[in-house]
């Protein structure tokens, strides 16, 4: 349904008429006998046919969706004092790879196209030697969204938890609301996972934010050196072996794997359902 068409109600002479059904629509809030207000301005009940609850339905989850757009927005003002994809990153485009085949490019943008049509729920690791080539194919992928309006964090995940250590001592912002935003916003990218040392809180705080965007059924991204058992023992060396085997199933549940490691120098890359 096309939520700017607002042929849901027809205004004539009487009143104003449900769109779909034709029922006369009560305004709201005109208790007095006459007022020099513009039609435009007046507001009318909402009509109880099954096409406008069908209708309003939609609306309100609409101007749900941009009301939280906006909060996370602020929220992402607030925190951040500069842009939060740096400069050297916003000029990295699909269009400029040189170092990935065109079929591992054309996946990822497919990848990326559905994301911005708000129906991706699987997320990507993307995995290679170099951090450098991670990046750049992420930063793609932020580009490509925020050129399309869509709200994304490109972080390190040292810099995600760093954040949240701040929440303690600031006030501007709680640490329920940073992890809500991490878990809301359309695209999480996760830049060099697990290049730092993991306590057994930052661990916590990871499966939460990660798990969260599961359940929401959000994307991520996450870049990183290391293979599936490589994560495993490099985030058990501070905590629990359970507890990350935890986070890197969740991670490994939720995406697919996108390596671009030039195995024989044939510059052939592989890109596999993990
Ligand atoms: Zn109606």
């Amino acid at each position: 349904m096309d939520l700017e068409n607002l042929n849901f109600k027809v205004i004539t002479n009487e009143g104003a008429k449900c769109g779909f059904c034709n029922k006369i629509l009560k305004p709201k809030g005109l208790d007095y006998l006459y007022a020099n207000v513009s039609k435009d301005y007046i507001e009318y009940e909402r009509c109880n046919c099954k096409d406008a609850i069908k209708f309003w339905k939609e609306y309100d989850l609409k101007l749900y969706k941009d009301e939280q757009q906006k909060k996370y927005k602020e929220t992402i003002n607030k925190i951040y004092n500069d842009n939060f994809l740096k400069k050297r990153l916003q000029k990295y485009n699909f269009e400029n790879i040189d170092f990935l085949n065109i079929e591992t490019i054309k996946i990822i943008e497919n990848y990326t196209k559905e994301c911005i049509k708000g129906k991706m729920k699987d997320g990507i690791i993307i995995y290679g030697n170099f951090g450098y080539e991670n990046t750049y194919i992420a930063a793609c992928i932020a580009n490509k969204m925020i050129e399309n309006d869509k709200i994304i964090l490109m972080e390190k995940s040292s810099s995600i938890l760093d954040r949240i250590k701040e929440s303690f001592n600031k006030n501007t912002i709680s640490e329920l609301e940073l992890i809500e935003l991490y878990s809301n916003i359309d695209m999480l990218i996760i830049d060099d996972f697990a290049s730092e040392i993991f306590s057994k809180w930052a661990v916590d705080e990871l499966y939460k934010i990660i798990n969260n965007r599961y359940e929401n059924e959000l994307p991520i991204v996450i870049t990183t050196r290391y293979t599936k058992e490589e994560l495993i023992s490099k985030i058990s060396s501070e905590t629990d072996l359970k507890d990350a085997k935890d986070l890197v199933q969740i991670l490994y549940k939720m995406c697919y794997g996108v390596s671009i490691v030039n195995s024989d120098f044939d510059n052939k890359n592989q890109v596999e359902k993990v």
